[in-house]
């Protein structure tokens, strides 16, 4: 287990432990699994592709068909982006149905309690639209039923909310109207660890130090054209820092989260909130519509919780805003992470 170091940016060992595959403290008997499977596409052996295992929470038996088929919607959804278009065929993904005994799981906040199988609830770190489940060994039992190396929990609720953390998981609500964006976006922090580009909606987490380079791929803290990260992708005739209309942006941008977070103290109908964020989405494309240097790979000033200080690759990206289209720099991240996965990346 390992702890960057605040000073050098390197991982330090923090904790060790052996694990013996052969002591008797390990159960070799084989789990017994009796849950329904359905393979939503399937292009090879495991070992040569990126098998996905998509589980569900808070779906009832009698909602397994809707469990099938938001599981078959957002794959599509994945599929349909890149790099996951070029590269479906590297992809296999199996879902796994966990009927609950009610329909929907807890929600804090709003003072919503249940019990589901894998446990899944909002509100995690206090954050009212992380949801998240700590039972990692009982959905760890459930997903071994089938080859997997990244998984996605859908989350039987239209209460906008989600998760992507490195290696571990994804959640998404899958009535929410914004769920097509969740889902690419938080596989993106799940498969590569990509960083938030955004910098201006409230996050359980504390900005990172900007005095050190951040280790994920999509964020820099050197806009420098000798130390860019990813200079390689960026036209000589493209100026670094890369001028955009921030001001206006983010003058619109905090507007937007003030109404967000009055909305939510008022414990308005879920539509009510997805109809602001439908004019932000809107607003933004206007404003990106004016930008000289929309499509040019730079250094846009502005990303990782941080808005002064922390460059992102791109005007707009999927870890950015809610567009769904992830920026030429977090492409690369997921294509490298797909390659070594797959017999083609060998
Ligand atoms: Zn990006």
């Amino acid at each position: 287990m390992g702890k960057r170091d605040p000073q050098t940016n390197k991982f330090k060992t923090i904790w060790t432990a052996d694990v013996d595959p052969s002591s008797r403290e390990v159960n070799p008997a084989d789990l017994t699994h009796t849950d329904v499977v359905d393979v939503i596409q399937e292009n090879g052996p495991a070992a040569e592709k990126v098998d996905i295992v998509i589980l569900g929470d808070g779906y009832t038996k009698a909602e397994m068909g809707k469990f099938k088929n938001d599981a078959k919607r957002l794959s599509a959804v994945l599929m349909a982006q890149e790099p996951f278009k070029s590269k479906s065929k590297d992809i296999n993904i199996r879902a796994i149905e966990t009927p609950s005994e009610v329909s929907g799981v807890c929600k804090p906040h709003p003072g919503v309690f249940k019990r589901t199988p894998l446990s899944v609830q909002y509100g995690a770190f206090d954050s009212e639209r992380y949801a998240l489940t700590y039972d990692n060994k009982t959905v760890r039992n459930v997903a071994s039923q089938v080859p997997y190396d990244f998984m996605v929990i859908l989350v039987n609720e239209r209460t906008y909310g989600g998760g992507g953390i490195y290696n571990l998981y994804t959640t998404v609500s899958s009535d929410n109207k914004f769920a097509d964006y969740i889902m690419v976006h938080e596989l993106g922090h799940h498969m590569a660890g990509l960083a938030d580009e955004y910098y201006s909606s409230a996050v359980a987490y504390e900005a990172p130090d900007i005095k050190l380079e951040p280790w994920e791929t999509n964020i820099t803290a050197m806009p420098d054209k000798n130390k860019l990260k990813w200079k390689d992708l960026v036209d000589p005739s493209t100026p670094l820092p890369t001028p955009w209309n921030k001001e206006a942006f983010d003058k619109f941008g905090n507007d937007i989260q003030q109404q967000r977070k009055k909305l939510r103290e008022e414990k308005v109908p879920e539509e009510v909130m997805e109809a602001l964020f439908m004019k932000q989405y809107k607003q933004e494309d206007e404003y990106f519509s004016k930008e000289k240097y929309k499509d040019a790979v730079g250094a846009f000033e502005g990303a990782g919780y941080t808005p002064k200080g922390l460059y992102r690759s791109q005007l707009d990206c999927i870890m950015y805003t809610r567009h769904i289209h992830f920026c030429k720099v977090c492409q690369r991240s997921l294509i490298s992470v797909i390659e070594q996965y797959t017999a083609t990346g060998k």
